[in-house]
């Protein structure tokens, strides 16, 4: 750092007046902590807070909070940055610190609720915890008992936890593991997988010299907070990066290269880098790590499959190795930068700057790829494999400054006893359509439930907002009125959601900071676990407070349950599925009750005290010793620091060597990769077996939204829906009120050429029609966007039915006509003041919150990944005069229509499988339930 180093000056300035720099409080002040009282200036008033570590929960990172708790009132006054947590190391994202007004949001759910009017109608009213339980636990017993178990469903938006549900949901017995994957990342999933068998990236960004981001991630997209620091890190050090991307995000902004491509394109351009490596190679260049590519892929059976498809070409090389060179070479000799160029509308220049800073980085080139491309287009998850390649190539898998396999970065601690696995297989989930989905079909839920004329008998939703997050919402609607469909839908939330409006019980779940969790995520080259707990339990235990609200199965908690401490009657999920398993299985005889009873005080419910107390002694490698160096047992350490650093093996594991298992390479048994041939699946057995022709190597295919397919001319134009606002979240930012002010509303991102072939004025109104209705938002003329392209953030846009239910100050408040299959959804009114008891929601200013564009999605299926192609042709024109902001109309008639469509252009399973057996799951069954006939 140089002495005029702007940080220099600041830290002595600092050292001088004799401050101390620190990024929190260090752990051994967090019992007792004083700030002055900004409220009280210019009168020095100290507060006194003992901090409390917690887990965000408002993106999947898993940054480390802690809570300010006064020590005084016992109230909550902040959350910041846990500074001892190796993820997130301090730091946080404007959503972070936002989780303070999810706490005291004057909306939010207190108590539980009952549906009293017909579905849908907004009518509910308070039901006891012990009512609710004994109605959907004798629900579930029923079920069980008449071997309906494919009735029980669970669907899960954001986790936020790693295994207690899928304990839950396998003492049960059940297949009923739902997800919101295939809306999300199940493309990129299924192409990673395939080449590694880990199914997501983990960038050492650290220590990389290259970065190619695929997405939006430096500021909007995956890991925001724990990824964007090292990447800023990494800059700060001299790395370049590259963001690929036809719109001008935060990342692209800061990035060395902005590269906008038109969308699902980029394979095209991928692959004419690996050409060109390849090339730079054969000259004699930097391009490649030959040895790399001999030892660690599967060469010799991608060399026969380059032999199948190109059975004129004669090498003229004698050894193998060389000719399979001379044959990828051949393979891809088509990827020219010109037809990258050409394909992309890009600059063909590119090409050659792309690989110019991968040859120089060498082995630390990292990237990442996760929504946008991949989600967005037909074929996405070959973008995937696309992105692999240039790793494989260049040897940067790994190693340090390279991609490592998440497996390698994750670290899920479980308790001593498990659930075996289940026996069952829901077609609903998996249906034989999509055998290599990487995730539960769970977006075709509507359309399996009605083709394959099933019912759910218990549907929960949990952190889940189906009929406003996923695609064709209207589809949804129609599922759940019908209660020939769903018997029973349960909505686990703690604010009203669009989905909520037509549960029959609305129950409150904690934030956040009021349950348990133990997080992990793969956030650079190391591994840690965090510990989320519930925070004013803990103060309260910290406090010798004792609480009131003894666990219904009968167990002795000196606390409580969380209900004891939380707010109201909102309780924690983890207490609430042991509470409801005990009402499943009262005397233990269907096999479930033996999960959730206490050891320690058999009979009773087993405490959420014991079942941590277990984890941390039992399934976390160093965290007995590390707690005992402290003087403390490991479930106390854990509650003290909130997060422990697991002993990390270090990078390029594969090369370990193995008595057994693993594979051979030059002589020596190694630990290898976790895929059927041990190695990097270059030639991939399982997709010539499960997919269409062409899709075994790494290539590109024509997305659904290719521009040959945009009449342009005629006013059709590519809507690109896949990015987020860096300071939201799906469903749950609606009730935090300063991130609501930030941003609120999604207009329609258009390239002033554009905006004067379609006579569209900055701030006017458009329409934007899909092939299943239309939406209508207001137009953003900037340059930020690839001609050709519309954009539309698909994080805001909340609407509610009925007044009271829904976030005030980030829905409208909508009218809903329906006349058969059609959906008309006009706005009465936006957000704006109102009476609470948080003065700030008085203050109000603005109105319009965004369109839900969503609904007017079709489903639209990748045959292979099942993945959501989000990304739609639309027609893009001014507003009808009858039109007003923020109209939907939907036909669900034409999203059955559209969904045969997708649905024709599958390879369903025919064999005796339904799904390749070494592709992962959640929520594995026995291997006997992979077979048709069994
Ligand atoms: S990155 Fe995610 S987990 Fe971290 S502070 Fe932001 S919202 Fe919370």
């Amino acid at each position: 750092m140089s002495p005029k180093d702007p940080k220099t000056l600041k830290t002595d300035l600092a050292r001088t007046a004799g401050w101390e720099l620190a990024v929190g409080p260090p752990p051994e002040r967090w019992n007792d902590w004083t700030e002055l009282d900004a409220k009280a200036w210019p009168e020095r008033k100290q507060k006194h807070y003992r901090c409390i570590p917690t887990i965000c929960f408002n993106c999947e990172s898993g940054c480390g909070l802690l809570a300010f708790v006064e020590k005084d009132t016992g109230v909550i006054d902040k959350f910041e940055g846990n500074p001892v947590h190796p993820g997130s190391r301090g730091r946080t994202c404007a959503k972070g610190p936002a989780t303070i007004n999810q706490i005291e949001d004057p909306q939010r759910i207190m108590t539980p609720l009952k549906r009293v009017g017909p579905r849908g109608s907004g009518q509910f009213e308070p039901v006891s915890w012990e009512d609710a339980l004994a109605d959907i636990g004798g629900r579930i017993a029923k079920a069980l008992d008449e071997d309906r178990h494919e009735e029980i469903m669970y669907h899960v938006g954001r986790p936020g936890e790693d295994h207690y549900a899928n304990r839950v949901l396998g003492a049960w017995g059940i297949d009923g593991h739902n997800s919101h994957t295939n809306v999300c990342s199940g493309a990129a999933r299924l192409g990673y997988y395939t080449w590694c068998g880990a199914d997501r990236p983990s960038p050492d960004y650290a220590n990389a010299k290259f970065i190619l981001l695929l997405s939006a991630h430096l500021e909007t997209g995956h890991y925001f907070n724990p990824h964007a620091q090292r990447i800023v890190d990494a800059m700060n050090g001299g790395a370049r990066v590259a963001v690929v991307d036809p719109r001008l995000s935060n990342s692209a902004s800061r990035a060395t290269h902005w590269v906008p491509t038109w969308p699902g394109t980029e394979a095209a351009m991928l692959l004419a880098v690996a050409r060109e490596l390849l090339e730079r190679d054969q000259r004699g260049e930097a391009g490649i790590d030959r040895e790399f590519l001999r030892r660690w892929t599967n060469w010799e059976a991608t060399l026969a499959e380059l032999e199948r498809q190109h059975p004129d070409f004669h090498s003229e090389e004698a050894e193998p190795f060389e000719q399979f060179l001379d044959l990828l070479l051949e393979h891809y000799r088509e990827f020219t930068a010109e037809r990258a160029a050409a394909e992309c509308r890009m600059d063909a220049g590119i090409v050659d700057t792309l690989a110019d800073e991968i040859a120089r980085a060498g082995h630390a080139f990292t990237s990442h790829l996760w929504r946008n491309a991949a989600a967005g287009n037909l074929g996405g998850w070959q973008i995937a494999r696309s992105l692999v390649l240039l790793h494989v190539l260049t040897g940067s898998i790994g190693r340090e400054g390279g991609l490592n396999p998440n497996s390698w970065d994750k670290f899920t601690p479980k308790p001593s006893d498990n659930p075996g696995p289940h026996d069952r297989w829901s077609t609903l989930l998996w249906p034989k359509e999509w055998p290599l989905a990487h995730y539960e079909m769970s977006f075709l839920l509507p359309h399996l439930v009605r083709e394959q004329e099933k019912k759910i008998a218990v549907y929960f939703t949990r952190v889940y907002n189906p009929v406003w997050t996923n695609p064709d919402g209207c589809s949804w609607i129609e599922m759940l009125e019908d209660e020939d469909k769903i018997g029973c839908h349960v909505a686990l939330t703690p604010t009203w959601n669009e989905t909520a409006q037509w549960a029959d019980y609305v129950l409150p779940m904690g934030h956040g900071p009021e349950r348990h969790d133990v997080m992990s995520q793969e956030t650079h080259a190391g591994k840690w676990i965090g510990f989320r707990q519930p925070v004013l339990r803990r103060f309260a235990e910290l406090e010798g407070q004792s609480g009131d609200v003894q666990p219904l199965g009968g167990g002795a908690l000196d606390q409580g349950d969380s209900r004891a401490a939380n707010p109201g009657e909102v309780w924690e999920e983890a207490e609430f599925w042991a509470e409801l398993t005990w009402r499943i299985d009262p005397d233990g005889k269907r096999g479930a009750r033996q999960f959730f009873e206490s050891k320690e005080q058999p009979g009773t419910v087993r405490s959420q005290d014991e079942y941590w107390k277990d984890v941390f002694e039992n399934g976390v490698p160093g965290l007995p010793d590390a707690a005992a160096e402290a003087g403390l047992e490991p479930l106390e350490f854990m509650r003290q620091r909130g997060a422990f650093a697991v002993p990390y093996e270090g990078q390029e594991r594969y090369e370990k060597e193995v008595d057994s298992g693993g594979v051979e390479v030059d002589g020596v048994r190694r630990a290898g990769f976790p895929t059927p041939s041990g190695k990097l699946e270059f030639f991939s057995p399982t997709l010539d077996e499960w997919s269409a022709e062409g899709n075994s190597l790494p290539a590109y295919q024509k997305s659904h939204v290719h521009w040959e397919h945009i009449d342009e001319p005629a006013g059709e134009r590519l809507l690109l829906p896949t990015f987020r606002l860096p300071t939201l979240i799906h469903t749950r930012s609606a009730n935090a009120k300063w991130l609501q002010e930030i941003s609120h509303t999604n207009p329609l991102w258009v390239h002033p050429e554009d905006a004067g072939l379609l006579r569209l004025e900055n701030g006017g109104l458009v329409r934007v029609a899909t092939a299943i209705g239309h939406f209508v938002v207001r137009a953003w003329v900037t340059e930020g966007i690839h001609p050709g392209i519309v954009a539309c953030s698909h994080h805001v846009g909340r609407w509610r039915l009925h007044q009271p239910l829904g976030a005030i100050q980030a829905s409208s408040n909508v009218e809903l006509h329906r006349d058969g299959s059609t959906f008309m959804l006009r706005q009465k009114g936006g957000a704006g003041p109102y009476e609470s008891r948080d003065p700030d929601s008085e203050r109000i200013w603005w109105k319009e919150v965004g369109v839900n564009q969503n609904l007017t999605f079709p489903v639209q299926p990748d045959p292979a990944s099942g993945m959501h192609c989000w990304h739609q042709k639309v027609r893009v024109t001014p507003a009808d005069p009858n039109d007003r902001y923020g109209d939907i109309f939907v036909d669900t008639a034409k999203s059955r229509v559209e969904y045969d469509k997708w649905k024709a252009r599958t390879t369903p399973a025919s064999g005796k499988l339904r799904r390749p057996l070494w592709f992962k799951r959640p929520l594995k069954p026995v291997e006997a339930a992979y077979y048709f006939d069994r």
